[in-house]
C-alpha cells in the first residue's frame, strides 16, 4: 500500500536459516523491501548467489580468505565487497540501509548490532545471544538512540504482538512456550547416549545447528528467558516457561487484571521475520494457515528442569544477573560446538557450563569490555575442559 515506505534492509547473517527466510520475505514483497546489505561468515557460494539475485549495495564475507572469490564472482556488478570482522562493524554503521536484521548466530553478532544501534538504525533482532551477553548495554543504547529493537524470535515476537496497544498497562508476567524439543519426556539415562544427528532432528522447526542443539537441551528456552527480561524490561520472576509441544501458541502475556493474551499461528519463522521487517504494519502473504483440526489439541505442561538442567542453569544466571548470563552463553557456545563435533556427550554440555560458571569470577555490573573479558575467560576455561 502507499502508506508503506520502502524499507532498506541489511541482513547480517544472510546465508543462515533466518537470513535466507528473510530473503524469501523480501523477494515476495519487492515493493516494500530491498536487501541493501548481505553478510556471511564462510558460505561464499550462497552469498554470491544471493548477491547476484538481490543486487545489494554491499556484501561482507567474514572469512577474509574468501574475499577474492567473492570479489571476482561479483566483478561484473557494482556491488561493493568487504571482508573481515571489522568490516561487519563498519558496514553496520553505514548510511545505506534503514533496518538491520541481526541474524548472525552467537556472540559474534554483538558488536555489529551495537554498531547499528549506535548509528541510529532500527534492529530486527534474531540474535538472542546479543541480549543474553550484554542486554543492559544493548537496550540502553537503543533507548539513548531512540531506535526500536524488534524481536524476531517467535516467542518474543508473540509477546511483542500481544503488547501492541498496551503501552500504559503493566505486565504481570510473560509465559514463554517451549516445544520441548526432540527429547521431550526423556530421562538422563536416555540422554546420556544421544548423538548429534539425533539431536539435530527438531520436531517443529528447521533452524541452524546451534539453536537446534540449544532446543534439544532446553538451553534455548533459558536464553530466551534472559532475552525476554531485557526486551520487555521484566524482573526475573516475571518470566516463566511452559512446554507446549505443538508450537501453535507462540507465547503469552498476563496483565495485572489476570487477563492473558496469546499469539498463535503455525510454526513458521517467516511470520515473525515478516512482522519485524514490516512493523508496525501487517502485510498479506500466502503462508499456510493454522487449521484448528490439525493439531486439534493444544497441550501445556511444566518443563522438566531436573532432566534438562541447562534450563535451570540459565534461570539461575538470569536471577544472578551481572556477567553470569554472558559466562553461561560463552560456555554453552563451546559446549554445543564440541557436541556437534562428537567431542563430548549430550549431558557433558551441562557439566561444562556448570563448571565454567563456578570458575569465572562474578562481576555485578560489567562494562562492555568486561563482558568481552568474561566471554573470553569462559571460552578458554570451557575449551580446556574438553579432552583431546
Ligand atoms: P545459522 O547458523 O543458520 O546462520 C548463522 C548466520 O550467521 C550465517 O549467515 C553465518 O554465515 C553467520 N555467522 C556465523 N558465525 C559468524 C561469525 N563469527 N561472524 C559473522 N557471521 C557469522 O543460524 P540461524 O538458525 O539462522 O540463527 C541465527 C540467529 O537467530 C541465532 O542467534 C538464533 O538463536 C536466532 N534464531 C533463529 C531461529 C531459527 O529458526 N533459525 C529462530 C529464532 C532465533
Ligand atoms: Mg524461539
Amino acid at each position: 500500500s502507499n502508506s508503506f515506505p520502502q524499507r532498506r534492509i541489511a541482513i547480517f547473517g544472510s546465508t543462515g536459516s533466518v537470513g535466507s527466510q528473510a530473503l524469501e520475505v523480501i523477494a515476495s514483497n519487492p515493493d516494500k523491501f530491498t536487501a541493501e546489505v548481505l553478510t556471511a561468515f564462510s558460505n561464499e557460494e550462497l552469498l554470491i548467489k544471493q548477491a547476484l539475485h538481490f543486487n545489494p549495495n554491499i556484501v561482507v564475507i567474514g572469512d577474509e580468505h574468501k574475499y577474492k572469490i567473492v570479489k571476482e564472482a561479483l566483478s561484473n556488478t557494482d556491488i561493493k565487497v568487504f571482508a573481515g570482522e571489522k568490516a561487519l562493524e563498519d558496514v553496520a554503521g553505514m548510511d545505506c540501509y534503514d533496518m538491520m536484521l541481526a541474524a548472525i548466530v552467537g556472540f559474534a553478532g554483538l558488536r555489529p548490532t551495537l554498531c547499528a544501534l549506535e548509528a541510529g538504525k532500527a534492529v530486527a533482532l534474531a540474535n538472542k545471544e546479543t541480549l543474553v551477553v550484554a542486554g543492559d548495554i544493548v537496550m540502553q543504547k537503543a533507548i539513548e538512540k531512540r531506535v526500536p529493537v524488534i524481536p524476531v524470535d517467535s516467542e518474543h515476537s508473540a509477546i511483542f504482538q500481544c503488547l501492541v496497544g498496551e503501552t500504559r498497562n503493566k505486565i504481570e508476567k510473560v509465559i514463554l512456550t517451549a516445544s520441548g524439543g526432540p527429547f521431550l519426556g526423556k530421562k538422563p539415562n536416555y540422554l546420556v547416549n544421544v548423538k548429534r544427528d539425533h539431536a539435530l532432528q527438531h520436531p517443529n522447526w528447521q533452524m541452524g545447528a546451534k539453536i537446534t542443539i540449544d532446543s534439544a537441551t532446553l538451553m534455548n528456552k533459558g536464553l530466551e528467558m534472559i532475552e525476554a527480561k531485557w526486551l520487555f524490561d521484566l524482573e526475573p520472576d516475571q518470566v516463566q516457561v511452559l512446554v507446549h509441544p505443538q508450537s501453535i501458541v507462540h507465547s503469552l502475556v498476563q496483565f495485572e487484571d489476570g487477563s492473558i493474551k496469546a499469539q498463535m499461528g503455525l510454526p513458521d519463522m517467516k511470520l515473525p521475520i515478516q512482522y519485524a521487517l514490516a512493523f508496525p504494519h501487517r502485510i498479506p502473504n500466502q503462508f499456510p494457515r493454522y487449521n484448528f483440526r490439525n493439531p486439534a489439541q493444544l497441550t501445556f505442561e511444566e518443563p522438566d528442569t531436573k532432566t534438562f538442567r541447562n534450563l535451570q542453569l540459565a534461570t539461575d544466571a538470569l536471577f544472578r544477573g551481572g556477567n553470569q548470563p554472558c559466562v553461561l552463553n560463552a560456555a554453552n557456545e563451546i559446549a554445543v560446538f564440541a557436541f556437534l563435533r562428537n567431542r563430548i556427550g549430550f549431558l557433558d554440555m551441562t557439566d561444562l557450563i556448570e563448571r565454567t560458571l563456578q570458575y569465572v569470577p562474578v562481576i555485578e555490573k560489567p562494562t562492555l569490555e568486561e563482558y568481552f573479558e568474561s566471554d573470553g575467560e569462559a571460552r578458554n576455561f570451557a575449551a580446556s575442559l574438553i579432552k583431546l
